[in-house]
């Protein structure tokens, strides 16, 4: 696979900038154009800081999948921007690989209806580094032997979204193999709310934020006499841009959304 078009919306970002670096750094994708809040028509070498790519940029989402010739759409955004772009992108015939997190239910089902409707692949993940993957599959597969268990998920300061899109597929993927029940005491009550975290059938995700953080996540298994932790560590964002290229190359095979980055790797 060679020479794959790409746009990038939210360049400017902490995922975007790791992205246009990577796309800069090997063959297999070019960058085409960049939607952005700021610098309309500019192109993005002349960006302080930028990489030497000659890419414009458009503030306007609906012009530049409408008019640029392009192959893939990243979207590396806001919640409420990544499902425009990504529904927008279908509607062009562009294929979204999407590492927004923050959708809703409703929206990554219309999405899904919208893209085999349309013939259009897209790969929308939670997380993009291979060890997320990793850690999830990991966790379901302990799960079937130690269905008490609780999330901790501890992001940077500035995410928008809680829990993590990370945190909500591990507590999906351990759904399948759990049966619904509350964890705890039976009469168990918080004396302050929120003490025991969120709810997925009775099992608990806990979201931290603090500065200096970048993505990690604990899922910690509970059993007689013993426990198990699974552990994973983002701690660079260059860790999730191995699993973004290989979407960007992977989508370009696919006519539906696939969502999790486990249904793309070998
Ligand atoms: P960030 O640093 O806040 O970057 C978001 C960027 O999107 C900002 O530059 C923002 O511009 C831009 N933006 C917002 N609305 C836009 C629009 N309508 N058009 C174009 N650009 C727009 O956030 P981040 O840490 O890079 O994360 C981005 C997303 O990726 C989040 O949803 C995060 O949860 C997710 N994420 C996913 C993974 C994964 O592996 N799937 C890993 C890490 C993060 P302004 O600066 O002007 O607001």
């Amino acid at each position: 696979m060679s020479n794959i078009k790409v746009i990038v919306a939210g360049p400017r970002g902490k995922m975007g900038k790791e992205a246009l670096k990577m796309i800069h750094n090997q063959s297999t994708l070019s960058l085409v154009a960049c939607i952005d809040r700021k610098h309309e028509g500019q192109s993005v070498k002349e960006l302080d800081g930028f990489p030497d790519m000659d890419a414009v940029i458009y503030t306007d989402a609906a012009t530049c999948l409408s008019e640029v010739e392009a192959d893939v759409l990243i979207d590396l955004t806001t919640p409420e921007n990544g499902y425009k772009h990504t529904k927008l992108a279908i509607e062009n015939g562009i294929r979204p690989v999407v590492g927004t997190t923050g959708f809703s239910e409703d929206e990554l089902s219309e999405l899904t209806n919208l893209a085999s409707e349309r013939g259009v692949g897209t790969i929308i993940a939670p997380n993009f580094a291979i060890g997320a993957v990793l850690m999830m599959q990991f966790s379901k597969w302990a799960a079937k032997h130690f269905p008490d268990v609780e999330i901790i998920e501890k992001h940077h300061d500035q995410k928008l979204d809680a829990p993590s899109g990370t945190a909500l597929k591990t507590a999906e993927l351990i759904k399948e193999v759990r049966d619904p029940h509350k964890q705890g005491h039976e009469s168990e009550t918080e004396t302050l709310e929120g003490a025991r975290g969120a709810d997925v059938d009775g099992m608990k995700i806990h979201s931290m934020r603090l500065p200096g953080l970048v993505a990690h996540q604990e899922v910690i298994f509970g059993g007689h006499g013993e426990t198990l932790t699974v552990k994973h560590d983002s701690i660079h964002r260059e860790s999730f841009m191995s699993g973004v290229k290989l979407a960007a190359e992977r989508v370009m095979e696919l006519d539906v959304l696939v969502y999790g980055l486990e249904h793309i790797l070998d």
